[in-house]
């Protein structure tokens, strides 16, 4: 890459200079970042034009998301070609702090949590594996609004991340895609069979940017993420309207268009009723679809799609891309004349589906007029999916009215697009064992009589290399000095640490660099909030999106009961503690927004209370995204994982958590299960009901919040401090939280687990005493991390979903 630290420091100057004809001194701090970038940038360019004339045709993947939540590139790209030290160097001798560099990276918020950082660590893991796989998504203008806390509230920023530009974007107008909406469908009779016309429809023009994605110490592989923006069609019919005079129209058709790629929608698991939405699911996949085509015809120069399946596969991160199927359907019958089984047979053999939630209310449909007018074709193409689905069900003697009722497309004047992507898919995959088993045996039942050989299994897991290599450099040194490199490639090498589990001195080196991570959170949280933490407490951290199931509250109820006692008894407390929150609540969501109000001002109470805030300390960290997540899961000694069993998919902060260490206090829910496997349940906490519990109580009923109410007065002290007096200056609140466990009996099952929730707690207050056992732990933790690297997940798509192979990274690291 560069020969040396001045060759580096040779080309940089000279893309200063050529980028914005600047010298050093005459560059602001983002020339310097977006100089560095660019420089990078070409390189990678370089490396994808060498090896892409010599490579043989291999199969693509392309992994069709409406989320993408990558992070920060620079600091990652710096290590994946292995030149931190030298670039870090180089810039010094030219009086520039890479760190300061790193600093002026927007982190794209593209996403809102787990499902887009998923998406993210797949790139990663599939551009390591030497997989030709791709993202396809949205360029956002504005991504997840950047949340400030005001007077304890959550206040929403507009996210205006392309204000200076992404240098590591690459807009390719040449390459851009007609996405075709509303109008009407005439059919005919050409030569014998019957034909479907797409007419008076409106024109968008799909304009794609693309982001390379290179990983670890592999520049043989470099892949694309692609993600398009929505531009109006500057053609001579708007030439025309403009000439006549119809100014507003021309400009109202502009800025509706230009809505389709303008934001993100804020929730993740409720369904904003929106045609925007809508709009926004079928552009992006019209113009994926429609370039992979266009890009599968060149590559294979062939006029013909007949062997698509066999050379690419789509893959749809939950139901928002779903209209893949019928879209991909469209072209090939109306585009390529092919007939309804061979077009069919490509597009189930083509595209796969993960399932992300399990929840009823989450799951995605649109009524059936809005489909109709917005997408006139495709409607039509999924009422034939359907017809011809309960057909087969006929044939094949399931067409009780419970299956079908259960399985049609069609219900109330909805499209559930569930259904239509398990009919016109390959592979349906959960992504944690439980939520696998909840998937077969509960909502998807009947499906799985049906098509039970394309249930699957894929659990989750995440890009180690950022979420430890890279955001824990004083972790990463120590476990290299102590078991050597390769577990940088293979995480499965993290093993070895086992070795050290009696080595005092490595365990009290493990605390230490702990200690140094946390000092690093607190400096930063003074310097952003102002707040000040004493890095010698135990740092209990839940930091995920706030939401009712994942029971931020029941990690509130848990804290004022803390308080309380120690109110009545100082010496109840062992150790001093710092209860950390982050996460953003959907602006709609007024339950998540009343829990932050709620943390902020047990913060407050606590803090003014000469007491106890010597040994409590409760903070709100604002606006949590990837960035803030790499500095605040290396410095956690306690990761929360509470959500009510079975609500949880699988959760990949816990994977995070524990590769830095920390010990997980949690329910067994989603792949807190496998957690507990990998690592034994001696070295996990495990509290409340199990899934099968509450499944049993929201099928049969049986369970009376008010009876744990009155049963404990731990419980009702706390519940009664939700309702005034307590807290300074506020009358009701939190009404809408106290009601959710007494008036609404609590669907979430809090009050039913707050006794082994304090109890499981308090175990963990007591080893933190005994740090060589704390330690212990924490290093067994890392040691079987490993199975939760993305790479391993992406090997199991590889071979199971996507037949496709991939590079022996076993063979690499005995080198
Ligand atoms: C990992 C991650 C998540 C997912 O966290 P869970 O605890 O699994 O809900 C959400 N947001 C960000 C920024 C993340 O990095």
């Amino acid at each position: 890459m560069f020969a040396d630290k001045e060759s580096f420091k040779q080309a940089y100057l000279m893309k200063l200079l050529e980028g914005e004809g600047l010298t050093l001194n005459e560059a602001t701090l983002w020339d310097k970042f977006s100089a560095l970038v660019i420089l990078l940038k070409e390189k990678i360019s370089m490396y994808r034009a060498v090896n892409r004339n010599s490579q043989s045709l291999v199969k693509q993947v392309y992994y069709f998301s409406m989320e993408f939540l990558i992070g920060r590139l620079l600091l990652n790209y710096l290590i994946n070609f292995k030149i931190e030290d030298l670039v870090r160097e180089g810039l010094a001798d030219l009086s520039i702090d890479l760190d300061d560099l790193l600093e002026q990276e927007a982190d794209p918020g593209l996403g809102n949590g787990g499902l887009g950082r998923l998406a993210a660590c797949f790139l990663d893991s599939m551009a390591f594996l030497g997989i030709g796989g791709h993202g396809n998504g949205i360029r956002y203008k504005y991504g997840l609004f950047e949340q400030k806390i005001v007077s304890g509230n959550q206040v929403e920023v507009a996210d205006n991340w392309l204000t200076n530009g992404y240098p590591w974007e690459t807009c390719k107008p040449e390459e851009a895609i007609v996405v075709k909406l509303k109008g009407n469908v005439r059919t005919d009779i050409i030569d014998g069979r019957l034909t479907f016309f797409h007419e008076n429809y409106e024109s968008v023009l799909a304009v794609p940017y693309d982001v390379p994605i290179m990983s670890y110490d592999n520049t043989l592989s470099i892949n694309t993420l692609r993600l398009w923006s929505a531009k109006p069609i500057c053609g001579e019919l708007d030439l025309a309207c403009f000439n006549r005079g119809e100014f507003n129209l021309t400009s109202s058709y502009e800025s509706e268009v230009e809505t389709i790629s303008y934001i993100l929608y804020p929730d993740e698991s409720s369904r904003a009723g929106r045609e925007l939405r809508l709009k926004q699911e079928y552009f992006f996949v019209a113009a994926g679809l429609g370039s992979i085509v266009r890009d599968y015809k060149k590559r294979h120069n062939s006029s013909s799609l007949q062997g698509f399946s066999r050379w690419v596969a789509v893959h749809i991160n939950d139901t928002h891309p779903v209209l893949c199927i019928p879209e991909l359907m469209r072209i090939l019958l109306d585009e390529e004349g092919l007939g309804w089984n061979e077009a069919w047979n490509i597009t189930v053999n083509t595209i796969s589906f993960t399932n992300h939630t399990i929840m009823p209310e989450a799951m995605e449909k649109w009524p059936i007029d809005l489909v109709k007018s917005l997408l006139p074709r495709i409607y039509l193409i999924i009422e034939e999916i359907d017809r011809r689905f309960k057909e087969d069900l006929k044939r094949r003697f399931m067409d009780d009215e419970e299956t079908i009722g259960n399985t049609q497309i069609f219900k109330d004047g909805y499209v559930r697009m569930a259904n239509l992507a398990i009919i016109g898919c390959s592979s349906v995959n959960g992504v944690a064992k439980l939520h696998t088993d909840i998937i077969k045996n509960e909502i998807f039942r009947d499906f799985y009589r049906i098509f039970g050989y394309k249930f699957n299994n894929k659990t989750n897991g995440v890009n180690y290399r950022r979420f430890l290599l890279a955001a824990n450099p004083k972790l990463s040194h120590l476990i290299t000095d102590a078991i050597g490199p390769n577990w940088k490639e293979d995480a499965a090498e993290l093993k070895k640490l086992h070795g050290l589990k009696d080595n005092s001195s490595f365990l009290e080196q493990l605390a230490k660099v702990k200690y140094e991570n946390k000092c690093r959170l607190v400096e930063r949280i003074k310097k952003t909030q102002g707040l000040i933490l004493d890095p010698a407490s135990i740092f209990d951290v839940q930091v995920k999106r706030i939401h009712a199931y994942k029971r931020q509250l029941l990690n509130v109820l848990k804290i004022m009961h803390l308080y309380n006692k120690a109110l009545n008894d100082p010496e109840s407390l062992t150790g001093s503690h710092t209860f950390i929150f982050g996460g953003k609540a959907a602006p709609g969501y007024h339950y998540a927004k009343t829990v932050i109000k709620l943390i902020n001002a047990l913060s407050r109470k606590i803090e003014q209370d000469p007491k106890v805030n010597k040994k409590l300390k409760v903070v709100f960290i604002e606006n949590f995204n990837v960035s803030q997540g790499e500095l605040i899961y290396p410095a956690a000694d306690i990761s929360e994982q509470i959500s009510t069993a079975s609500k949880e998919a699988s959760g990949t902060g816990n994977m995070k958590f524990m590769m830095n260490g920390a010990l997980t206090l949690g329910t067994l829910d989603g792949a807190n299960v496998e957690i507990k496997e990998a690592v034994g349940e001696e070295n996990i906490f495990i509290f409340g009901l199990n899934a099968e519990q509450v499944l049993n109580y929201t099928r049969n009923g049986g369970y009376k919040s008010w009876d744990e109410y009155h049963a404990n007065s731990v419980i009702s002290t706390c519940v009664d401090q939700l309702r005034g007096g307590f807290f300074e200056n506020m009358g009701e609140e939190f009404r809408v939280l106290y009601d959710s466990l007494l008036i609404y009996n609590d669907e979430f099952f809090v009050l039913k687990d707050f006794p082994s929730y304090i109890d499981t707690h308090k175990k963990l207050q007591a080893l933190y005493l005994d740090q060589k056992s704390w330690n212990r732990i924490s290093l067994v933790n890392m040691a079987e991390s490993g199975v939760f690297s993305s790479d391993r997940s992406i090997r199991e798509y590889a071979d199971g979903i996507w037949k496709i192979k991939y590079r022996n990274v076993n063979n690499l690291t005995s080198h």
